[in-house]
């Protein structure tokens, strides 16, 4: 039966204000709200958000605690098997998951188990966070490469089953993607170091600074006396639309522009000492949360006129719903079934045009999505002096080329086994977006708790470093 209750709004800054700042735009529930939202919650005896969250959280049982006011428990509940509660709570796509089976969206709004989720892991960090309970010495050794959402929840869950282990982070910074790419406005990154922090309070090692596959191999790690090594190194390698003039001037890759912008703090220049150029007519090329976050990130580095260009339709967007709403809120303008086909620059090399094209839609391919062909001639100029390519990121290939054995696919992820994600090589396992190609924080972490879970099976077994 459909709750009277409508679904609780998340209070937001409005769009005029918040263009302007790098500020967090939803500003989260008060207690009455998340009250008034838990309210709605029918405790399902046989829940099926459950069945559609990766990491299998006990959503009834965590949104019937904040029903009984114990925050604090409601938050502890969650991170039994989630470690990143606060960051799930701002950028999972509940709505393709948890949320889409919620028995009260059948009729009406489901359940916003996202924003109730924030609520207890907030009210928790805000409060004193919960020492962890002391775990038993390590039984074995781990390395884990990466500190993303996948290699983080390998980290968390392995330690509490009281193995020791070691998290080798090529960048100065803790958390992946959550870091460097999603920007402060989406996700305030002491958000993010407060729920790194957690991992580390549970006993894991973090090394920054540490490439695996140049300052030491996966073979070398092994030699050095793991029993097992997780590879979580994500998707971080730029995809580019190879048509003519994309290396001039003003032309980023999104994954350069946001690190630029969000890790380096270049937004806060000259206080932060890198600096970022965005003119006044800037073109993200892309429709997923790579470009909306692009997009956005250029309106509030000084962008007039901020466009998405997009190949296929709205219904389309990768993105999250929530995201792309946001975008046009704030100003951002949507071109669809629009494709550049070649850049334009100066006698500088600064580009200063880009040429396009319309694009029809024939019928859904592969994925199910309908695919794109171009519009004779439909060319069409425009004006633009930045412009951002957030056409998709492969996985980086430092590992897969230093490691002998390592069974890829020709994109370059590595093969695993879907169940236990061990790869070809005994001993090594990897999940995340180097396995999937680039996906989503809950499914990073979704692997790297089935890796977790065989990874100890592994250990306790006691075998050793072998190829398989
Ligand atoms: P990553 O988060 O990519 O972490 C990999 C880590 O490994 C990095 O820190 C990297 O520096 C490190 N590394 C790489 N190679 C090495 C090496 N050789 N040695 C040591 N360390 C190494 N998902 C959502 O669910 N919701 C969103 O709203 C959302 N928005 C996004 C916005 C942007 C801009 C981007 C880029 C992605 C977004 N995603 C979103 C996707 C999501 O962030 C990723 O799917 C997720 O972070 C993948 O986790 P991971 O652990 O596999 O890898």
């Amino acid at each position: 039966m459909a709750s009277r209750v409508p679904q609780v709004d998340m209070p937001k800054q409005a769009p005029e204000e918040r263009r302007h700042n790098f500020d967090e735009v939803a500003t989260g529930y008060s207690e009455e709200q998340a009250l008034t939202e838990a309210s709605r919650c029918l405790s399902c005896r046989n829940p099926q958000c459950v069945k559609e969250c990766p990491v299998g959280v006990d959503i009834p049982g965590f949104i019937g605690l904040i029903k009984e006011r114990r925050y604090v428990e409601a938050a502890l509940r969650i991170k039994e098997t989630n470690s990143l509660p606060a960051v799930c709570g701002r950028v999972c796509p509940q709505e393709n998951q948890c949320q889409m089976n919620c028995v009260q969206g059948l009729k009406g709004q489901p359940v916003a188990i996202g924003r109730l989720e924030r609520y207890a892991a907030d009210y928790e960090r805000n409060n004193g966070v919960q020492k962890p309970k002391t775990v038993p010495r390590g039984v074995g050794r781990v390395a884990v490469v990466g500190s993303g959402p996948s290699g983080l929840t390998v980290a968390a869950e392995l330690q509490r089953k009281g193995h020791q282990v070691d998290i080798y982070e090529s960048l100065h910074a803790a958390g992946g993607v959550l870091m460097y790419g999603i920007p402060e406005f989406r996700l305030p990154k002491k958000i993010v170091q407060a729920e790194v922090d957690y991992v580390r309070s549970l006993g894991v090692n973090v090394h920054l600074d540490s490439t695996i596959g140049r300052l030491l191999t996966v073979g070398e790690l092994f030699k050095g006396g793991y029993d097992a090594i997780f590879i979580g190194s994500g998707a971080g390698l730029p995809r580019f639309l190879n048509v003519p003039g994309e290396n001039l001037k003003g032309i980023y890759s999104a994954n350069e522009f946001l690190i630029r912008t969000n890790l380096m703090k270049a937004y806060r220049f000259p206080e932060y000492r890198t600096p970022i150029t965005v003119g006044k007519h800037v073109a993200v090329i892309g429709g997923g949360n790579v470009a909306m976050d692009s997009a956005r990130c250029s309106l509030r580095l000084g962008g007039e006129k901020v466009y998405i260009v997009y190949r296929r339709g709205k219904d389309e967007l990768p993105a999250r719903l929530e995201e792309a709403e946001n975008a046009e809120e704030e100003g951002v303008e949507f071109m669809y079934q629009t494709n550049p086909v070649r850049f334009i620059g100066d006698d500088r090399g600064y580009v200063t045009q880009m040429e396009c094209v319309k694009m029809e839609l024939g019928e859904p391919d592969a994925s199910g999505r309908r695919s794109p062909s171009p519009i004779t001639g439909s060319e069409f100029l425009v004006d633009v002096d930045t412009v951002i390519v957030a056409v998709g990121q492969s996985p980086n290939p430092i590992i897969q080329q230093t490691t002998d054995g390592l069974e890829v696919t020709r994109w370059g992820t590595i093969v695993v086994d879907e169940e236990t994600m061990s790869t070809s090589i005994s001993g090594l396992y990897a999940g995340g977006d180097v396995v999937s190609g680039a996906a989503t924080v809950i499914s990073a972490m979704g692997a790297g708790r089935a890796a977790a879970a065989a990874i100890h099976v592994y250990i306790e077994k006691g075998r050793g470093y072998s190829a398989k």
